[in-house]
């Protein structure tokens, strides 16, 4: 199998070579091109000091320089350039207390999690691949190297990561790795619930998010999140179709739609997700549960609520739901879409912005000024939105309360 490498990560690895170190590309990268995926970023291992690497390269940033990593800039690319190391002793199973170097390719491969993310290659040697990274590529299986209850034991966080790795590449754990899990599961309550979050998103936004099952299956869905525990601990995971687009949003509002929105809220806050998609869920996991009614005034006040991006997420995950069930039959969403579609082509009004009064009007009509001017406004937006022929001056000011 010939590998076909960057050139930029050609011109590291020939450099760090001409000057006598080792270096190769390692991890995530080697498993990817071995199975014809397009790598997310290049990896490069070597034997050289973070020192030694920084003064062969002109442009360096210190990402990681305490874990060994130095940041090569090849024009506007950078490339993370990491010393051999080992992790010393863990900390509550979280980040090791200490790396240290070492001069040996094994040493550096052996640290790492799973068979499949521990080789390493480069052109003039070939593939290392000392833990049968390989055949458990061909064979489809997510081992740990070493002993799978110490490694999870020295960071749980690789409990996620062998779920969500089988979730990416339809791969199944393998049995010991399994039954690990399955033990160390309590551990992942010390594991940061930020982390945590990544790899269910990366999960849910795999090909397989369905897999998502395993992490109640083996028990861990409890150390993820009590809400999380109870929304599916005891029924059945909905299908998440993969018709959905892998956006984060889409996939945990199609993961969570069976969930209130409340709970849908209190999931993403105690998993840390940014609030921008914790509202875009909770509105999406909303409205998936009630039908939307193919009139126009009822589209338009949905369409007044969210953003136009938004309301189109939401027609789709309806849409790619029609199969498993959504509170719509297929004509009602076709005539809902269509219906859409000529509330905007007509620019139809849907929020305060275009309704023809302001608040100053509704002052100077007789309205207290303060709260009860939005009040108003509010309702006159109402009258609008049932019918948008009423959005005149006239009309509002007369059927002002
Ligand atoms: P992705 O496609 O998500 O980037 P990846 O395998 O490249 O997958 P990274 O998190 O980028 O994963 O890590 C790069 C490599 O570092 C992994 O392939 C693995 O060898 C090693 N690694 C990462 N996280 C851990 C961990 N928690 N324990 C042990 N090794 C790890
Ligand atoms: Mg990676």
């Amino acid at each position: 199998m010939e590998i076909r490498v960057p050139a930029p990560v050609e011109r590291i690895i020939g450099q760090l070579n001409e000057h006598g170190y080792e270096a190769y590309i390692v991890g995530g990268c080697v498993r990817d091109m071995l199975l014809n995926r397009e790598p997310g970023d290049w990896d490069i291992t070597t034997s050289a000091l973070p020192g030694q690497v920084k003064e062969l390269f002109h442009r360096t940033v210190d990402t990681g320089i305490q874990h060994g990593t130095v940041t090569v800039m090849m024009g506007k690319e950078g490339y993370e350039v990491t010393t051999f190391r080992v992790d010393g002793e863990y900390e509550d199973g979280r980040h090791p207390k200490s790396v240290s170097f070492t001069p040996n390719l094994t040493e550096d491969l052996k640290r790492r999690d799973f068979t499949i993310n521990a080789m390493a290659y480069n052109k003039a040697t070939g593939f290392v691949d000392e833990f049968g990274g390989v055949e458990d590529l061909r064979r489809g299986i997510i081992r740990c190297v070493g002993e799978p209850m110490d490694r999870f034991t020295e960071d749980a966080l690789r409990i996620l990561r062998a779920i969500r790795f089988s979730a990416q590449l339809a791969f199944e754990i393998e049995e010991r790795t399994l039954e690990a899990i399955r033990v160390i599961a309590p551990n992942l309550a010390r594991v940061s619930k930020e982390r945590v979050q990544v790899e269910l998103t990366k999960l849910l936004c795999s090909a397989h998010p369905e897999r998502i099952a395993l992490v109640y299956e083996t028990g861990i869905s409890r150390y993820v999140s009590g809400t999380f525990d109870e929304i599916y601990g005891m029924g059945t995971i909905p299908p998440i179709p993969t018709a959905i687009p892998p956006q984060k949003h889409l996939r945990w509002a199609a993961f969570l739609r069976k969930a209130t929105p409340d709970q849908a809220f209190t999931v993403l806050k105690d998993l840390k997700l940014d609030n921008d998609t914790i509202s875009r869920v909770k509105t999406l996991v909303d409205l998936l549960g009630r039908p939307l009614v193919p009139e126009k005034p009822a589209l338009r006040r949905v369409m007044s609520r969210i953003e136009p991006a938004l309301y189109d997420d939401l027609l789709d995950l309806k849409d790619a739901l029609l199969p498993f069930g959504v509170p719509e039959t297929g004509d009602m969403l076709r005539r809902a879409r269509t219906l859409s579609g000529e509330i905007r082509r007509d620019g139809d009004c849907l929020d305060l912005k275009s309704l023809a009064v302001k608040g100053r009007d509704v002052m100077d009509a007789g309205v207290k000024p303060g709260k009860a001017v939005g009040e108003a406004l509010a309702s006159l937006l109402e009258l609008v939105l049932e019918d948008p022929s009423r959005n005149t001056r006239d009309y509002l000011l007369q059927h002002l309360k």
